[in-house]
């Protein structure tokens, strides 16, 4: 069967993205939520995963953070709930374990940790990052290991003021080339 135009360019267009990104995403949004509980599991993972990342052993911490909440909060339990489409499949989806009225904030609470817990078994968490110019600090998901800015312009701003940086750039970016020239020939 072929693909119409418009299913071809969905597909393009969902292949492009990067791995983790579509957890990440809504994950940064609901961090940057003003209404989250105070004590909230979420944004302790998210923090400490930061801290380790830096150079900081919080492992200790995350591993009972995690054991803690999984233990203690029953609500936040998923499992694999399977259903008929109207297509004539079968899925499977993760949904609540417990059943019930459950108030919002905890049904939120439940879809992000749950993220959380995904990125970090794909040892994606850390790619939620605070941008690195001091007076920015905006959470961004970082598509690639290496990236420490939210934006191009918060990086050129840090670059432009470090002059020892634009120097060690520049040698680096020759040294790249010349070992891409002796690679081709
Ligand atoms: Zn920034």
């Amino acid at each position: 069967m072929l693909l119409s135009r418009t299913k071809a360019k969905t597909l393009k267009r969902r292949l492009r993205t990067f791995t983790g990104e579509d957890l990440g995403t809504p994950l940064i949004a609901y961090l940057e939520r003003t209404d989250r509980p105070t004590d909230d599991s979420v944004e302790k993972l998210v923090e400490l995963m930061g801290r380790l990342r830096s150079g900081e052993d919080t492992r200790d911490e995350m591993v009972d953070l995690i054991n803690q909440t999984v233990k203690n909060r029953p609500e936040l339990w998923m499992m694999p709930v399977a259903s008929r489409t109207p297509e004539g499949m079968v899925t499977v989806t993760d949904g609540p374990v417990s059943s019930g009225p459950v108030p919002r904030m905890i049904a939120t609470l439940l879809v992000e940790w749950n993220r959380a817990l995904v990125l970090l078994k794909r040892g994606l968490l850390d790619r939620i990052r605070r941008c690195a110019k001091a007076d920015c600090g905006k959470l961004f998901w970082a598509r690639f290991s290496h990236s420490e800015y939210h934006a191009d312009a918060c990086r050129l701003a840090v670059e432009a003021a470090n002059p020892e940086y634009k120097k060690n750039r520049r040698e680096y970016m020759r040294r790249q080339r010349k070992a891409q020239k002796r690679k081709k020939s």
